[in-house]
């Protein structure tokens, strides 16, 4: 059985949350022009325009995640303003403080996490 978060420690991650949702809301703000489709120059060769389109499929590839981890940190947000963050939403223990600092959108503790993860 975990102790529970500390108020200090709450805001902690709480600060560590609105880092994190900054970090990530400004890249995907940056590769945005990136991410638009490619333009076919008359005078890229072949190769460099199917070099252009994978680097392009990886880019979008990595903003889903992006945009997929900032619901999660709004979702963490949420159940800060609800007092329920912190716990894990399948067994309702404590979440170590150590895999909030790692992952401060994390939903659940690292066991349900792993069960989740195989099966
Ligand atoms: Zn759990």
């Amino acid at each position: 059985m975990e102790l529970e978060l500390t108020a200090a420690q709450l805001a902690e991650l709480d600060a560590d949350l609105a880092q994190l949702k900054a970090r990530l809301t400004a890249l995907l703000t940056d590769t945005e022009l990136q991410a638009k489709p490619v333009k076919l120059k008359d005078n890229a060769s072949r190769l460099s325009r199917m070099d252009e389109m994978h680097n392009q499929s990886i880019l979008r590839a990595n903003r889903n995640l992006t945009s997929n981890r900032l619901t999660l940190i709004d979702r963490a947000k949420d159940r800060l303003d609800q007092r329920t963050y912190g716990r894990c939403s399948s067994c309702d223990e404590t979440i170590t403080f150590l895999r909030l600092k790692a992952y401060p959108e994390a939903s659940k503790c690292l066991t349900c996490q792993s069960d989740n993860e195989h099966g």
